[in-house]
């Protein structure tokens, strides 16, 4: 096991300079144009596959090569310091990535993983689709089906999944499935569906508050047909993890769970950078405008909430790194995860909302970022489990009781 320490190697100070100077010259330049047109950035991603920031080799090498887990939320919160929306188009895919790594067997995460990116000539996304719409936090509601044709050794897709991140427009989408409906959350499993499978299209694009360059829509699937090797862990794992929970033996946690709590560390990262640039921007704004003849940071009203926004960004980061390292060290306890990720998505949205009180009216304005980083910002309180699941995962890890 390796020591938590807050001293950042000199490989991981390399990777966030460099990923905040794309952020500075490329993504933060190009953000207000991609809110107002609300479409998928592909020029930026293009430029981030072409540098090796959007690409399966920098996820392989951050996380391989890095014991202490803070490679990566160091790195996104450079980006999404940049622009969230940009920064969600960028970090998407990784969210399939991820699923195909949490239930993939080797060949399967060798196969599809680099299908998630393509590279700067053949751009790819990838897509995970577990939410629907009648059961989001409800994951034992989920009803899109899978069924076994044993004669083909394949399995059939019908349902409706929303919400999803690069839904429809990805080239590999990975789809959580019940396949057996008795069973509940734990009757679930994971699908890859490859590019150009017929019966897969987009639903409707959904039309947002914040992340608008992030493209989010529903996933439609009718008779999607898949071969047995697109089942994610394979048919012999599944049948004995059914039958163990058939049984009454404890089974896996679901397929959906074992993502999101992987992934929890890297969104509460994403609210710090997103908190951290309403922070820096309202400090030098209240350090410039004058009003009763002096500059606003003097008067403690004002230089109070931003000592308050750094302490609470600070600490935000602190809960997102010991996560992180936990995380990678296989010792999480008491759902530290889910603890890094209702703190910062909270910080997230005060911060951001107290930015636009400093600039005043004109943080009121979409002449000024803050307006937009408030907005960006709410979204962490929401998806990967609302402010509501991470408190019920927290308050059952630290009970030991069933709340409900
Ligand atoms: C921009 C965006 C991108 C997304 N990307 C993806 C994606 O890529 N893939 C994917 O699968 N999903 C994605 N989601 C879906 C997201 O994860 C869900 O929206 C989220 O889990 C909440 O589900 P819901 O919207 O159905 O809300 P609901 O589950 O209906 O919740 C509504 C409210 O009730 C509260 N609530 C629900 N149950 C409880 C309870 N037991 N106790 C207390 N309060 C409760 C919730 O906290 C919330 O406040 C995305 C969502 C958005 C908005």
């Amino acid at each position: 096991m390796t020591d938590f320490s807050l001293k950042l190697s000199d490989d991981q100070i390399g990777i966030q300079s460099w990923v905040h100077g794309f952020a500075e010259d490329v993504v933060r330049p190009a953000a207000e144009e991609w809110d107002e047109k609300e479409e998928f950035p592909y020029p930026i991603v293009r430029q981030a596959a072409e540098i090796g920031l959007y690409g399966w080799e920098f996820m392989a090498e951050a996380m391989s090569n890095d014991p202490t887990g803070l490679t990566m939320p160091v790195a996104i919160e450079e980006l999404f310091w940049g622009d969230a929306g940009i920064g969600m188009a960028i970090m998407g895919s990784g969210l399939a990535a991820a699923g195909i790594l949490a239930s993939g067997s080797r060949d399967q995460v060798i196969e599809w993983v680099p299908q998630c990116y393509g590279d700067p000539q053949n751009l790819q996304l990838g897509a995970f689709c577990a939410s629907e719409p009648d059961a989001g936090s409800d994951v034992g509601g989920y009803r899109l089906s899978a069924k076994y044709n044993e004669a083909t050794d394949e399995w059939v897709l019908n349902g409706t999944k929303a919400w999803i991140t690069n839904g429809g427009i990805a080239d590999i989408h990975v789809v959580i499935a019940v396949v057996d409906p008795e069973l509940g959350s734990k009757g679930h499993a994971s699908f890859i569906v490859p590019p150009n499978t017929p019966g897969l299209s987009q639903g409707q694009k959904y039309k947002k508050h914040g992340i608008r360059a992030s493209h989010t829509a529903e996933v439609v699937l009718e008779d999607v047909t898949v071969p047995g090797r697109c089942l994610l862990g394979g048919k012999e794992k599944l049948d004995e993890r059914l039958a163990r929970v058939r049984e009454g033996k404890r089974g896996n946690a679901q397929a959906a769970m074992q993502t999101f709590e992987a992934t929890r560390p890297a969104v509460a990262a994403q609210a710090i950078g997103v908190a951290r640039a309403a922070y820096e921007y309202s400090l030098e704004y209240a350090k410039e405008r004058h009003a009763f003849g002096r500059p606003i940071i003097q008067n403690q009203g004002i230089a109070f909430m931003l000592a308050d926004m750094a302490t609470e960004i600070d600490a935000a980061r602190m809960l997102a790194w010991r996560a992180a390292w936990l995380g990678k060290n296989g010792q999480f306890e008491n759902a530290e995860g889910s603890m890094a990720k209702l703190k910062a998505g909270r910080v997230s949205t005060w911060v951001t909302e107290r930015a636009i009180q400093i600039l005043g009216g004109y943080g009121y304005t979409r002449e000024y970022p803050v307006e937009r980083w408030h907005r960006d910002a709410k979204i962490h309180d929401i998806f990967e489990g609302t402010e509501q699941i991470q408190q019920l995962v927290v308050s059952r890890a630290i009970s030991g009781i069933r709340i409900e």
